[in-house]
């Protein structure tokens, strides 16, 4: 506003007089004789000139600067609002949103602010959860090692071959625990580096069929491989994928006493379908729907024994979306479970 008016005011105060004589002198070109008011004209203009531009400036300042003033505190209201939110927000009050605003900008800001919010809330919200479930699971093979160890420091447990063995057991158990858990936390953050490229699965399968047949006792279940030779290529991370067929077929491995443990992969446009079909003891239909969250096991105590941590199949399930497929299970009680996964054809 400022820099309007002078402006307005000095190119007014030096061109306007000039003009003035300008036409005073066409005029007296034009046959006029104003020769003896010419002074008077000059002077009569200069004073009108001079009121006229200060009722300019008085009338467009207070008008321009009272509009500005209104503008600016329209603009500034959302904008200290926000400010206040915002630190709110900071402080920890996650549930702290913006109000909509009758500024479509300002309304475009609140409304990013407010998923971002969102999305951070989700976040703080799965950290808790994780910690919470974190520090339940590890309480419990820490609690075995300090009563094993008090009571073999005062007296009351023999040390035994067992005894021992049964420390190494919980340690062992506590060290998967915490891989497992670093994995699911990177994992779930979306800090796992999948390097996804086209390739061959059926060589893959091979192998882990390969590999865990070693593992297989004498009279346990027959591990084989269902899979056609011409199985097209997959767009997906090869480690991952081991990662993925790992824990699936560790799974299947530790519930089947007999029978047989398949690996069946067929192609389905627009996805390669890869599934893991045991005949062991199977899940019950109500615990079905749990099996893929974290730190989740059918048979608690169990599973304590057997070392399983029920964090493999949680891991797995992110392993298989982030690399854009789906996963399932299926199962019938003593009567087996089926696996099931997808990945995108390359
Ligand atoms: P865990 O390390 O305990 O195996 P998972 O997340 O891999 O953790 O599995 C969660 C639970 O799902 C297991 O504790 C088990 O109760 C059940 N489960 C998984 N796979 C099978 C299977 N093939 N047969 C029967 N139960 C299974």
């Amino acid at each position: 506003m400022i820099v309007g008016l002078s402006t307005l005011l000095a190119v007014g105060k030096l061109y306007s007089p000039r003009l003035f004589l300008l036409q005073l002198s066409k005029l007296e070109g034009a046959g006029f004789n104003i020769g003896y008011v010419r002074y008077r004209l000059i002077e009569g203009f200069d004073s009108a000139w001079s009121k006229g531009a200060l009722w300019s400036v008085v009338v467009g300042g207070t008008a321009a600067g009272g509009l500005s003033y209104l503008l600016s505190k329209r603009i500034m209201r959302p904008l200290l609002q926000m400010e206040r939110i915002t630190k709110q927000f900071a402080s920890g009050n996650l549930d702290a949103r913006l109000p909509a605003s009758e500024i479509p900008e300002i309304n475009q800001l609140a409304k990013s602010f407010n998923q971002m919010a969102t999305g951070i809330a989700g976040v703080e919200q799965r950290r808790r959860e994780l910690v919470g479930d974190m520090t339940h699971e590890l309480r419990t093979p820490l609690t075995v090692l300090e009563g094993y160890l008090e009571g073999l420091a005062d007296g009351t447990i023999d040390p035994s071959v067992e005894v021992y063995q049964r420390l190494a057991r919980e340690t062992s158990r506590l060290r998967r625990l915490v891989n497992d858990l670093q994995e699911l936390s990177k994992a779930e953050a979306g800090y796992l580096p999948i390097d996804i490229r086209a390739f061959d699965l059926r060589p893959l399968l091979a192998m882990l069929i390969q590999k865990f047949s070693t593992q297989v006792l004498e009279d346990g279940p027959v591990l084989q491989l269902d899979c056609p030779s011409d199985l097209p290529a997959v767009m997906a991370d090869p480690e991952r994928v081991e990662q993925v067929m790992v824990n699936l077929l560790g799974n299947a491995l530790r519930y089947t006493q007999e029978g047989s443990i398949t690996v069946k992969a067929w192609s389905c446009s627009p996805y390669v379908w890869v599934e893991v079909i045991d005949t062991g003891e199977g899940i019950a239909d109500e615990d079905l729907p749990h099996v893929f969250e974290r730190f989740w096991r059918a048979d608690r105590s169990r599973d304590r024994f057997s070392g399983g941590t029920g964090i493999g199949l949680a891991i797995s399930r992110r392993l298989v979306e982030l690399q854009g497929g789906v996963i399932e299970a299926e199962s019938a009680l003593n009567r087996g479970s089926t696996f099931r996964f997808s990945l995108p054809l390359a």
